[in-house]
């Protein structure tokens, strides 16, 4: 009997995690099968995009696992039991449970309420396809007159803002943030942000923490109402809550406690990958979630995968940080490189280069994901021990 691979999640790092591993892997020893909510690969890294009202590649993973020996199981993951070793997955049909030798947790993440109320009933966000499109009907409704509300001050609320400031110059986009707006950036690409911002003419609000959301507006703790036609909730994102149901080890964001080669310290049969996971990085920080990030994370889990079940030497790949894309709509954009500190470097990419780059970035991922194998299949590595039992894989 083949030694089984559950994949969870077919976002940047489980679809990557799944075509590299076919590709490694003799198909006569593992089967791999990834089970995914959604039939599509959806770009996240390009919601706000869509929430905006730019229209995305459609890319169903059927067709991007075609050929490749993958089973793709479209259904939702609503459970893990870690010592029976099998996955609780939904779908039109019913329920179903999904066995396992060894499971790859990417179920990535999604928007951040942090307990503030109304935000699950009147706010809208760009963290999955749904809501982003959700907020794409929305602006829709409110046509050249209205007034979007921006909550948050990083990377997603900035791109957020600008794209759809840009897309819809007819709305009235305010942003709301409890610190600075990018006040992580170096000086250059903070200056360069603010010009844009008032290039946009969207109007920022600044150590400003809202406490309320309701259906047409936004209250502060110091008692402001921003009226708001659409308020846009990107505070940050937060993991499913799978992972703490299931007994694995978290953190107290319900990230996936994992050793260096993305082995869940509690579950070594469990590795993660992708924003589901909190590893230290090369830096010795905690490696952000990005996309950036599952690249590095499913790079690191894969190797580990191949090594543990067939018996090689785990290879240590880089976890590394080295800075963020922004996109200031269209046209514009920052490149904010970081140091070893994970603080921000003086210098930065600014502009049109900067959007370049990160369009290609962007694109370069959406093609990698569709070509899982890069076109080859050489299954080359065994099971290191084909034919024994998987318990005995593992513990060994
Ligand atoms: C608008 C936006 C812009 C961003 N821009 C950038 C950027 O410029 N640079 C950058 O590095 N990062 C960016 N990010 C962050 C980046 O998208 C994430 O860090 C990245 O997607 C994480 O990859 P992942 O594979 O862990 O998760 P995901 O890409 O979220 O994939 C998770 C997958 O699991 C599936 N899934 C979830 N729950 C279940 C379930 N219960 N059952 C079955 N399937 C499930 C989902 O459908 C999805 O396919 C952005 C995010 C957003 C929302």
């Amino acid at each position: 009997m083949p030694h089984r691979i559950v994949v969870l999640g077919a976002g940047y790092a489980g679809a990557f995690c799944a075509g590299y591993l076919a590709r490694q892997l003799h198909s006569d020893d593992f089967e791999i099968t990834v089970v995914n909510a959604e039939p599509d690969f959806v770009e996240r890294l390009r919601l706000h995009q869509l929430a905006a009202g730019r229209d995305l590649p459609h890319r169903p993973l059927a067709e991007v696992f075609a050929g490749t020996g993958i089973r793709l199981r479209i259904a939702r993951v609503t459970g893990i039991d870690v010592e029976r070793r099998d996955v609780t997955v939904a779908d039109a049909a019913g329920t179903d449970r999904l066995a396992y030798d060894t499971l790859l947790y990417a179920l990535g993440s999604t928007a951040a309420e942090h307990g503030v109320a109304g935000v699950a009933a009147h706010a809208f966000h760009v963290a999955t396809r749904p809501s982003a499109l959700r907020l794409r009907s929305r602006l829709d409704e409110l046509g050249a007159d209205g007034r979007v509300l921006v909550v948050g001050g990083n990377l997603t609320a900035i791109e957020a803002a600008t794209e759809i400031a840009e897309s819809r110059p007819g709305l009235r986009v305010e942003l709301v943030t409890g610190g600075e707006l990018g006040g992580w950036l170096g000086p250059k690409a903070r200056r360069h942000l603010l010009r844009a911002f008032d290039r946009f003419g969207i109007t920022i609000h600044e150590h400003t923490t809202i406490e309320r959301v309701e259906e047409a507006a936004a209250v502060a703790a110091d008692g402001t109402v921003f009226a708001s036609d659409a308020t846009v909730w990107t505070a940050g994102f937060a993991v499913h809550p799978i992972a703490a149901a299931s007994g694995l080890e978290v953190v107290a964001g319900g990230q996936i406690r994992v050793d260096r080669q993305m082995r869940s310290v509690s579950h070594p049969d469990v590795y993660v990958a992708g924003d589901s996971a909190f590893v230290i990085g090369d830096n010795g920080r905690p490696l952000p979630m990005s996309c950036a990030s599952a690249g590095f994370t499913g790079m690191q889990a894969t190797s580990a995968i191949i090594g543990d079940r067939t018996g090689r030497q785990v290879e240590t790949t880089a976890l590394s940080y080295v800075g963020n894309h922004i996109g200031l709509g269209r046209k514009d954009g920052i490149f904010q490189l970081v140091d070893g500190d994970a603080g921000a470097k003086s210098g930065a990419l600014c502009g049109r280069p900067a959007a370049w780059v990160k369009a290609a970035i962007v694109a370069t991922s959406g093609w990698a994901i569709g070509h899982p194998t890069f076109g080859k299949r050489s299954h080359r590595y065994r099971a290191a021990a084909t034919g024994v039992p998987s318990a005995v894989l593992v513990a060994g």
